[in-house]
């Protein structure tokens, strides 16, 4: 099963993501965990994604579709994969499509969720994430059972995003309106569209996404 999630920064694509990883076995493909790892090291990616991600805007299309070209040519993906914030153009969701046709592979599902801007910016000022793992939490939302330590890996750091706070949110949602939301009816069109409520709670949502994997598999 390939399928991608499709949604604002902040919409809760990395937490349905790391959820359907557990349950199903799908590799997943962040595109924005690929390139902080790419900044970090400071190889050449990196430094030509760091000043557009530090600002909020979108690292030009040609360095996505490179990393996504490579990561998805090595042999894991082939059990299926979940791409999280990969395409945000159309430009990009093209470049895919040339891509799996060349493998052979397809599209099982795009899925939409839809959460308002404003309940977007609290959930991205209150992100956090275990250093050691990169299991996602939030101050409100989603903290761990024990403070302090990371319920997947029992580790007791814990980072912040460079980007998450509030003048970036704004050019983040900026660019998903602008660049990413023609996404929608690109993939309507093609019959692939499936929308969620992602203003539930978590659980809700996981449920929501389940429902549709598995009315698709039934489908199949
Ligand atoms: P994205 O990958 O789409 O940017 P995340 O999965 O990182 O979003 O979620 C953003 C923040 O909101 C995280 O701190 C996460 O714990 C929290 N979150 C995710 N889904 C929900 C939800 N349905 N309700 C409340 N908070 C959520
Ligand atoms: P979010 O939580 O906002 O969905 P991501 O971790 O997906 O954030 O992305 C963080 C940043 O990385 C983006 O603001 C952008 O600068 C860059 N980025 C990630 N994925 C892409 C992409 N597919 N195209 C262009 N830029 C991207
Ligand atoms: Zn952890």
């Amino acid at each position: 099963m390939n399928i991608i999630l499709l949604g604002p920064p902040g919409a809760g694509k990395g937490t349905q993501a790391q959820r359907l990883v557990d349950s199903y076995g799908l590799v997943q493909l962040s595109t924005g965990d690929m390139l902080r790892a790419a900044v970090k090291q400071g190889s050449d990616v990196g430094k030509r994604a760091k000043g557009f991600m530090d600002a909020g805007a979108l690292v030009p299309d040609e360095v996505v579709i490179g990393i996504i070209a490579e990561r998805i040519d090595e042999p894991d993906c082939a059990n299926g994969f979940i791409l999280d914030g990969f395409p945000r153009t159309v430009a990009q969701a093209e470049a895919l499509d040339r891509m799996l046709e060349e493998k052979g592979l397809g599209l099982d599902a795009v899925i939409e969720m839809e959460v308002d801007d404003e309940a977007l910016v609290e959930r991205i000022t209150g992100r956090f994430a275990c250093a050691s793992c990169g299991a996602g939490y939030h101050d409100k939302f989603q903290q761990p059972q024990k403070e302090g330590v990371c319920d997947k890996c029992g580790g007791t750091e814990f980072v912040r995003r460079a980007d998450d706070n509030r003048e970036t949110v704004v050019s983040r949602l900026k660019a998903y309106h602008e660049q990413t939301a023609p996404l929608l009816p690109y993939y309507r069109k093609r019959g692939k569209l499936k929308t969620v409520d992602g203003m539930a709670s978590i659980d809700d949502v996981t449920r929501q996404v389940k429902e549709v994997l598995n009315n698709l598999a039934a489908a199949q």
